[in-house]
């Protein structure tokens, strides 16, 4: 596959615009240290490449194949796995590729201890659960976790974080709730003035909550895609990295009355000249992505017409002037956010992003 000529559609990866987000949200975070979350592959951008491009202070990976992938590759900066290990053995595979943990249960201070030595001295992040109720320690559980944790060989520092539900909805009481209780664990758990403290996502940084932390944990900001409904990304100072473009490979004209595609889902109502686009399902473009949801051809938008398939959309570029085969297109990105196609297709950004599959290959541009 790699042999071959690249083909029509692509992820076109800015690395400016990249740069440009994260000194966006470190001027929204000022002071902060900032853990750029690169999980799935970096939200399907290419965590090696996102790791080279970015200067964080430490990375952010779900699962320990992707923190691997990072040390192959080279990264040699802080690396947080930020689940924690799921057994035994993925905590000695951790320990010995030099990679910090978030420990969220007892069963991961058990493992702990059992491989505790003072040959690896790892960060561990302590996390609370403040209302999220998916990973964490209950408040009434953290002293004890964390009088545990002091006393291993193996722990360089602890650090206490949580995760904020609902940070992209400004008026939700939840956050507020979560932050008085992070608040009030802390003091009970009576830190040294040392102890670094995490809770903001990307959506935390821009409500605020994110500077009462010393680190922030941003992911989908890095990739220039606003964290909430409420606000924009470019007013934000945020730009898109990725912008997934193709081509138009057929063009068709079709009488009013004719249908498009699979189910014959779409009819033309008028006279209509119908552009066929390399990329579909098999590429990260959602089936379920409706009639009329826009496309930009030549930079102008155009309405999707008929189902996407496995390999191709179809776009009604009636009204678009002088488009001819290998005309370019973007399904999102710049100039149209991939916020908005998310919407169309009933789901966030996030989703698209990071389902834009294997066979899309990745082009990195200055
Ligand atoms: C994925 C993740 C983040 C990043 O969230 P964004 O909304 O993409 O900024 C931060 N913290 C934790 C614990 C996460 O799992």
């Amino acid at each position: 596959m790699s042999a071959a000529v690249p083909g029509p559609i692509r992820a076109v990866i800015s690395r400016a615009a990249w740069q440009q987000n994260l000194a966006a949200l470190r001027a929204q975070a000022p002071g902060a240290k900032f853990l750029a979350v690169i999980k799935a592959d970096a939200y399907g951008h290419g965590a090696v490449q996102a790791a080279r491009c970015l200067d964080a202070d430490a990375f952010g990976v779900a699962r320990l194949g992707e923190a691997l992938t990072l040390r192959e590759a080279g990264v040699s900066k802080p690396i947080v796995l930020m689940e924690g290990v799921f057994s035994p053995l993925e905590l000695q595979q951790a320990l010995q590729s030099e990679l910090d943990v978030v420990v969220h249960s007892s069963h991961q201070i058990d493992w702990l201890e059992q491989h505790d030595s003072s040959t690896s001295r790892r960060v561990v992040w302590l996390k609370l659960n403040t209302g999220m109720n998916r990973l964490g320690f209950p408040s009434e559980l953290l002293a004890a976790a964390y009088a545990r944790l002091q006393r291993l060989a193996c722990v360089a520092e602890i650090r206490l974080m949580t995760h904020l539900a609902t940070a992209d909805e400004t008026a939700h009481p939840l956050t507020a709730l979560q932050l008085e209780r992070f608040a009030v664990a802390a003091s009970r758990l009576e830190l040294d003035s040392a102890t670094a403290l995490s809770i903001g996502n990307s959506a935390g940084i821009f409500v605020g909550a994110a500077t009462q932390g010393a680190w922030v944990r941003a992911g989908i900001a890095l990739y220039g895609v606003s964290p909430s409904r409420e606000l924009d990304a470019l007013q934000l100072g945020l730009l898109p990295v990725m912008s997934l473009e193709s081509e138009v490979i057929a063009l068709r004209d079709v009488a009013a009355g004719e249908s498009i595609g699979y189910g014959a889902q779409w009819q033309a109502r008028r006279a209509s000249r119908i552009a066929v686009i390399a990329g579909g399902y098999a590429d990260g473009i959602p089936r379920h992505l409706p009639n009329d949801a826009p496309v930009l051809v030549n930079g102008i938008r155009a309405p999707l017409v008929g189902r996407v398939s496995m390999d191709m959309i179809t776009v009604d570029v009636t009204d678009v002037p002088d488009v001819s085969i290998g005309t370019s297109v973007i399904v999102w990105g710049r100039g149209l956010a991939v916020e908005e196609v998310a919407e169309h297709a009933g789901t966030i950004g996030y989703e698209l992003l990071c389902r834009v599959s294997a066979r899309v290959p990745r082009v990195y541009c200055d």
